[in-house]
């Protein structure tokens, strides 16, 4: 088998998602797949910064907020710069009434470690390479008035249409469903979920073939 990105020689085993993302007692059987030299370079810090926003939006799952104790609390103070980089364009906001605070939170990196995992998933699942480039959507990261953007409002209306039956062995940390749409594998929606609440879809851009891309692509 080899690299899940490129298809070229097998260099190495990566994790989907990261190692990072599961709490310690919640790795059973981790994904993973084979990558190639170039695509197995170190994202650690790629993926600590993504981590650390998830957890940080759900507090209200309790396996999420242990996480975000023990994990991210971790990570950002052994890295100065993550939490700086995190955390440093806050902006006053109204939300239902309670001036509170936002984070800018870096969507590019965001969606090329979704990416890095969905690409993942979807070659684990079929053995082979996910020939679409992907566009991420998700109601939990919201433009600056905290509205949804576009694709938000769009899977707003498609999740009431769709029951995912998701999958994954260790469901607290992450789950992953496959929503149909022309019987092409490859033109398939993955919908993926941490710590039982952040959700992001990850829809196919067009139904050509393509070789899978993992910067943001507009
Ligand atoms: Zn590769």
């Amino acid at each position: 088998m080899s690299c899940y990105i490129c298809g070229k020689e097998k260099e190495s085993v990566e994790h989907a998602p990261p190692k990072s993302f599961f709490p310690k007692g919640k790795r059973n059987s981790l994904i993973t797949v084979n990558s190639c030299k170039v695509h197995n370079q170190d994202t650690s810090l790629d993926d600590e910064y993504v981590r650390n926003i998830i957890t940080m939006m759900i507090q209200g799952s309790s396996i999420a907020y242990d996480h975000f104790l023990t994990k991210s609390i971790k990570s950002f103070s052994r890295s100065p710069a993550l939490l700086k980089s995190t955390t440093e364009k806050w902006h006053p906001v109204n939300y239902n009434g309670v001036d509170t605070k936002a984070i800018e939170i870096d969507r590019d990196r965001v969606d090329v470690v979704m990416r890095k995992i969905a690409y993942a998933v979807f070659y684990h699942k079929y053995s082979q390479r996910w020939l679409r480039k992907l566009i991420t959507a998700t109601t939990y990261l919201k433009i600056p008035n905290l509205e949804n953007d576009d694709l938000g409002d769009m899977i707003e209306e498609l999740q009431n249409k769709h029951t995912p039956a998701y999958e994954g062995n260790n469901p607290e940390a992450f789950q992953y469903a496959f929503m149909e749409t022309d019987g092409n594998i490859n033109n398939q929606i993955l919908r993926m979920r941490f710590y039982e609440g952040f959700e992001i879809w990850m829809i196919p851009d067009g139904d050509e073939a393509n070789e899978p891309e993992l910067n943001t692509l507009y």
